[in-house]
C-alpha cells in the first residue's frame, strides 16, 4: 500500500491545530484535514479568548499538561502575534465555599505559585470586582488569556513551515483501520496514512467507535460581552483574567481585547445538542437576563447589558474528562477530543503528548486517567 503520508490529523481547531504543529516538527508526512478552515468562529475556537491557569481546581493530574501548555503558548508568542496574554488571574469566593476550597486543596498538591488576597486588598487591588463581605481572592501570577484565533494560526503556520499540509473545506466521512494503516475518505477521495489523529471537536463523534461514541454528547456554550464605562480599567494590564463563585452565582471572565468590551459568562450551564451543525447562536431570555443580573451586581464598571453574545459547540465526555489516547477498536487510531469546555489551556501539551505518542513513544502513566479505554457509560 502506498501509503499519502505518516500521519492524518482529522480537524485542525484547537486540539489539532497544535497536533498539527508538534508532530509536522517530527515528521514531514503529516496532513491535516479541516471541514471548515483553522480557527473558524463556529467552532470551539470562537469568542476571542479562553483563561489559562496553573492553579486549577481540577487538581494535580493536569499539572504537567498545563506547565508543557504554558511553555509552548508563550513559544507562539514567540513567533509573532500575541497568542497568549500574561496577565495573570484572579479567584474570588468565599472562604469554605466549595470552589475556593477545592482550588486550595488542588494549589496545595501542586505547589502552584500563587498570592492570596484578602477581602479588603483585593477590593482595593482590583475595584473592577464589588465584592460581597465574606470574599476573597487567589492570585495566580502564570495565568492569562489565551486569544484563540492567534493562537491556532500561528501553530498551523509553524505546522506549514516544518512541512505539513493543511487541506482545508474537506470533512472527513470515514476512518476504517486496516492491518497496516488506516484508510480515511471524504465525499469524493480517499487517503492511506500510518496513523490518524480524530481532533474533530463537537463533530467527532460521527467517527468514533460505537463504545466510545456512545458515552460522548455535544453541547453549547455561551459567551457575553459588555461594554466598559472606562476601557483603560479593563486592559490586561489591570484586569487579570478572573473565575468567581460568590452569593451562589458562578462567572468567569477575561479582559478587554478590543479596547471597548469585556467577556464576561459562565451564568448558565452547557446544554446538550443533537447537532453542532444546527447550534442556536442567540442566547436565550433566561441566559441574558442571568448575564445581566450577573454583571450588575458584581461588575459596576460595565453597561450592563450586554453587546455581543453568542453560542459554540463543544464535545463532553461522561465525567469531564478529554479523551486522549490510542483506541484498540481502531488500530492506528489516536482520539483528542471530548474537552468538555476545559480544553484550550492544555492544548498545547496535549498537541506535544501526541506527537510524541503517534511516533513511537510510550504512553505517558501520569495521562493514563485521559485514556479513552477508561468506562465511559453515559
Ligand atoms: C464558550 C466556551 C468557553 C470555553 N472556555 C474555556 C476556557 O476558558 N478555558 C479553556 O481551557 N477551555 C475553554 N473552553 C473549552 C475549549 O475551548 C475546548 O475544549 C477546545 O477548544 C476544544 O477543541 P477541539 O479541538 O476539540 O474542538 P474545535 O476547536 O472545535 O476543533 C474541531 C475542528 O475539527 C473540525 N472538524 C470536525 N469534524 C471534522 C471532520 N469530520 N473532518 C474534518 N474536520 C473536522 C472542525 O471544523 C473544527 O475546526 C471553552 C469552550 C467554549 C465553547
Amino acid at each position: 500500500m502506498q501509503l499519502d503520508g505518516q500521519v492524518a490529523v482529522i480537524g485542525v481547531g484547537s486540539v489539532g491545530s497544535m497536533a498539527l504543529w508538534r508532530t509536522a516538527l517530527r515528521s514531514r508526512d503529516v496532513v491535516g484535514f479541516e471541514a471548515a478552515h483553522s480557527a473558524s468562529d463556529r467552532t470551539a475556537v470562537g469568542g476571542d479568548t479562553r483563561l489559562f491557569r496553573r492553579a486549577y481546581q481540577e487538581g494535580a493530574k493536569y499539572s504537567g499538561l498545563l506547565a508543557e501548555s504554558e511553555r509552548l503558548f508563550l513559544e507562539l508568542n514567540d513567533s509573532g502575534g500575541t497568542a497568549f496574554i500574561p496577565c495573570g488571574g484572579l479567584s474570588i469566593g468565599a472562604r469554605g465555599g466549595s470552589y475556593m476550597s477545592a482550588l486550595g486543596v488542588s494549589i496545595r498538591e501542586t505547589a502552584a505559585e500563587h498570592s492570596v488576597l484578602e477581602h479588603d486588598e483585593l477590593g482595593a487591588r482590583y475595584p473592577q470586582h464589588q465584592l460581597l463581605p465574606n470574599d476573597f481572592g487567589i492570585f495566580d501570577p502564570h495565568a492569562g488569556a489565551i486569544r484563540t484565533d492567534q493562537a491556532v494560526l500561528t501553530a498551523v503556520e509553524l505546522a506549514k513551515q516544518a512541512g505539513a499540509v493543511v487541506k482545508s473545506h474537506t470533512r472527513i466521512r470515514s476512518v476504517v483501520s486496516h492491518r497496516d494503516h488506516v484508510e480515511i475518505s471524504s465525499e469524493s477521495e480517499r487517503w492511506h496514512f500510518a496513523s490518524v489523529v480524530i481532533a474533530g471537536g463537537a463533530w467527532s463523534s460521527d467517527l468514533l467507535p460505537e463504545r466510545v461514541r456512545l458515552g460522548v454528547y455535544a453541547a453549547r456554550l455561551s459567551l457575553s460581552w459588555f461594554l466598559a464605562r472606562d476601557a483603560a480599567d479593563y486592559l490586561p494590564e489591570r484586569f487579570p483574567i478572573f473565575i468567581r463563585e460568590s452569593g451562589g452565582v458562578h462567572i468567569y471572565g477575561a479582559p478587554t481585547v478590543d479596547g471597548a468590551t469585556v467577556k464576561v459568562s459562565g451564568m448558565t450551564p452547557h446544554t446538550r445538542i443533537e447537532d453542532p451543525d444546527q447550534l442556536v447562536r442567540d442566547l436565550s431570555d433566561v441566559e441574558n437576563m442571568a448575564a445581566i443580573d450577573a454583571v450588575s451586581r458584581f461588575l459596576p464598571g460595565l453597561h450592563p447589558a450586554p453587546v455581543r453574545a453568542d453560542s459554540y459547540p463543544e464535545l463532553y465526555s461522561p465525567d469531564d474528562a478529554p479523551l486522549v489516547g490510542w483506541v484498540d477498536e481502531m488500530p492506528g487510531v489516536y482520539v483528542a477530543t471530548g474537552f468538555s469546555g476545559r480544553g484550550f489551556k492544555i492544548a498545547p501539551g496535549v498537541g506535544e503528548t501526541i506527537a510524541r505518542e503517534i511516533l513511537g513513544g510510550a504512553p505517558s502513566p501520569e495521562l493514563a486517567f485521559l485514556s479513552p479505554q477508561r468506562a465511559l457509560s453515559p
